[in-house]
C-alpha cells in the first residue's frame, strides 16, 4: 500500500497527460488535470470524469495557478511541430512562463515536479546516440527555435530554482512517443503515417526518407516518467526517456503500409527547415538509476496504434 496523493498534471488532456492521468488514478492517487485544450480533445480524459478522484480543469498554464498538490508533472504544451509553430510566441510563453508559474508554485508548496523536456534540447545533434552530457545543435531562430529553445530556458529554470531554492525537481527529456491518444491531425509522423494508410492516401514522407528517430510506445514512456518521480530525490536528471530502436522514416512508412494491407503510395515532400537528420538515446542512465527499460517492440506498439485509428476513423472522428 502506498500513499494516497494528490497530483497535478499540467497538460493532462493531452495525449502523454491523459496516459498519465489514467496511470495514476489507477494506483488510487487524486489527480487534478489542467489543460486549455490548445493541442488536445476533452476526449482523451472524458472517460475519467464520473471518478470522483479526478477533477479537470481549464486553464492556460502561462497564467498563476494557486492549487494544494504534492506532486506536479508539468507536460503542458504542444509537442508537434505543426502546433508549436502555429502561435510560436505562445508556445514560448508556455514553455517559459508556464515553468515559471508551476516551479512558483511547487515551491511554495515544497513539492516534487517534473519537467516533460525533449530530444530537441538536443537540437540536429552531432553525436550519436544522444547522452545526457550533450549541450546540443540548436538554431535559436530557425522555425524550431520557440519549441527547442523554450524547452532549453525550461531546462534552465528548473536547474536554477532547485540550486537556488533546493526544489525538488525531475527533470526527463522525451524522445519521439507515439500511441493511442495522440491527436489525429497533430502532424506527427505516426499518426500520419497510419491515417494515411488506413484512408488509402498517400503516404507523406518529408525529404527523402533517410532521417533517422526512435519510437517509444507510451506505456513504456509512462512507467519512466512515474519510476523517476518515485526516484530518490538526489536523482534530479537530466535524463532521456526513450527507445534507443532507430528506423528511418522511409522504413516506418514502409512498415506502416505493411502493417495496415494499404494500397497507399509514397509521395516526397520538401523537408521542413532544422528537421534533425538522426535521434537516438542513450538510456544508460535511466537503466542504472531506475531499472527501466522498453518493453513494447515497435510492430506491437503500431499494431495497438493501428487498431485505435482504425476504431477512430469508423467512428467518423479522424
Ligand atoms: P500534446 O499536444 O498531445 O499535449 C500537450 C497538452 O498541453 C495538450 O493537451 C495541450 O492542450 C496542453 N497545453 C498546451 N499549452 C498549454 C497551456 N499554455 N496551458 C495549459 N495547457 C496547455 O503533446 P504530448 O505528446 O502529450 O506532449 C506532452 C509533453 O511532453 C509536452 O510538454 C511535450 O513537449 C513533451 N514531449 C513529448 C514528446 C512526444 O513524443 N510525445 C517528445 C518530447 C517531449
Ligand atoms: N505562482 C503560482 N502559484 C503559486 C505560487 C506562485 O502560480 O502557488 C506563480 C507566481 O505567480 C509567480 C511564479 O509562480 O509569478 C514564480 O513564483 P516565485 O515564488 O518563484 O516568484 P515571485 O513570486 O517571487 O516572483
Ligand atoms: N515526417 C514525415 N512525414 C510526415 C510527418 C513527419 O516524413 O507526414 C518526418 C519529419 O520531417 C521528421 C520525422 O518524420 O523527420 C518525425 O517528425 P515528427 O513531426 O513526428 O517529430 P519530430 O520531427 O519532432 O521528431
Amino acid at each position: 500500500m502506498h500513499l494516497r496523493k494528490r497530483i497535478l498534471v499540467t497538460g493532462g488532456s493531452g495525449f502523454l497527460g491523459s496516459h498519465l492521468c489514467e496511470r495514476l488514478l489507477n494506483e488510487g492517487h487524486e489527480v487534478l488535470c489542467v489543460d486549455n485544450f490548445f493541442s488536445s480533445a476533452r476526449a482523451n480524459v472524458e472517460e475519467f470524469l464520473d471518478n470522483r478522484r479526478f477533477e479537470l480543469i481549464r486553464h492556460d498554464v502561462t497564467f498563476p495557478l494557486f492549487v494544494e498538490v504534492d506532486e506536479i508533472y508539468n507536460l503542458a504544451c504542444p509537442a508537434s511541430p505543426i502546433h508549436y509553430q502555429h502561435d510560436p510566441v505562445q508556445t514560448i510563453k508556455t514553455c517559459v512562463h508556464g515553468a515559471i508559474n508551476m516551479l512558483g508554485l511547487a515551491k511554495r508548496l515544497k513539492a516534487r515536479i517534473y519537467q516533460a523536456s525533449t530530444s530537441e534540447v538536443y537540437g540536429d545533434p552531432e553525436i550519436h546516440p544522444q547522452t545526457e552530457d550533450y549541450w546540443g545543435h540548436v538554431n535559436p531562430n530557425g522555425i524550431r527555435s520557440c519549441y527547442d529553445e523554450g524547452k532549453r530556458c525550461a531546462e534552465a529554470l528548473f536547474f536554477s530554482y532547485w540550486r537556488q531554492g533546493g526544489l525538488p525537481i525531475k527533470v526527463g527529456r522525451i524522445f519521439n512517443t507515439y500511441g493511442p491518444k495522440m491527436h489525429p491531425n497533430d502532424g506527427r509522423v505516426v499518426s500520419n503515417f497510419i491515417i494515411q494508410a488506413l484512408k488509402g492516401e498517400p503516404i507523406t514522407i518529408y525529404g527523402d526518407g533517410s532521417q533517422t528517430r526512435s519510437f517509444c510506445y507510451v506505456d513504456d514512456l509512462i512507467e519512466c516518467m512515474v519510476r523517476f518521480m518515485a526516484s530518490p530525490v538526489d536523482f534530479i536528471g537530466p535524463m532521456n526517456m526513450g527507445n534507443p530502436g532507430e528506423f528511418t522514416i522511409r522504413e516506418l512508412a514502409e512498415k506502416v503500409v505493411e502493417m495496415t494491407g494499404s494500397k497507399s503510395v509514397i509521395s516526397y515532400e520538401p523537408l521542413p527547415g532544422d528537421d534533425p537528420k538522426q535521434r537516438k538515446p542513450d538510456i544508460t542512465l535511466a537503466r542504472e538509476k531506475l531499472g527501466w527499460e522498453p518493453q513494447v517492440k515497435l510492430e506491437d506498439g503500431l499494431k495497438k496504434t493501428i487498431t485505435y485509428f482504425d476504431e477512430m476513423l469508423k467512428q467518423g472522428m479522424a
